[in-house]
């Protein structure tokens, strides 16, 4: 096992969302040159090799992992949170004892904005999707609380390019 446990040190209620909670956590064992690796693993992983940081999305949870330590924000609570770190303390071990079969990556992906992913939605603000808006929808999908497959109209077949266009771009958020 590379990676032997990932503790909690801090604990408090997100500001924006005071339902969820926010934590900061140490790591037993440094993963600096794992991080690269990780940023191959991880779809939707943003890589700064300069600081050096790696951030991402658990579904809604954001998560910015360095060297020897990690915050994540709107967490549901202790036991999703704890959930999430063992998920990501297996993720950790896994890829590491894979590495030699996984190319690093050293490019800084970069996510979407709402507008680019807008762009190539139908744009009829059908509703049909549950939201009131093709550009509420849009924020959702950036958020990861929508699913691209919620717009049957984007799986007709004149909107091919456009939902292909899209599902590549979403691998950034996923
Ligand atoms: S179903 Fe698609 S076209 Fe209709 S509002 Fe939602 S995103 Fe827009």
């Amino acid at each position: 096992m590379f990676l032997n446990d990932i503790n909690i040190t801090f604990m408090e209620p997100c500001v924006a969302d005071p339902e969820k909670i926010r934590l900061k956590a140490e790591l037993s064992d440094n993963i600096v040159e794992l991080m690269p690796y990780l940023n191959t693993v991880i779809s939707n992983a943003v890589f700064n090799k300069n600081v050096p940081l790696l951030s991402f999305t658990k579904e809604f949870r954001l998560i910015v992992l360095y060297p020897q330590s990690l915050t994540m924000a709107k967490a549901v609570n202790m036991t999703d949170a704890l959930q999430v770190l063992d998920w990501l303390k297996n993720l950790i071990n896994d890829t590491w004892g894979k590495r030699e079969t996984i190319t690093p990556s050293y490019e800084k992906k970069e996510k979407p904005t709402v507008l680019q992913l807008y762009n190539w939605l139908p744009k009829t603000n059908c509703k049909e999707c549950g939201e009131l808006t093709c550009f509420a929808f849009a924020t959702k999908l950036l958020l990861g609380t929508q699913k691209i497959e919620n717009c049957k109209l984007l799986f007709r077949d004149e909107y091919d390019n456009a939902r292909e266009t899209l599902m590549d771009m979403l691998k950034v958020i996923l």
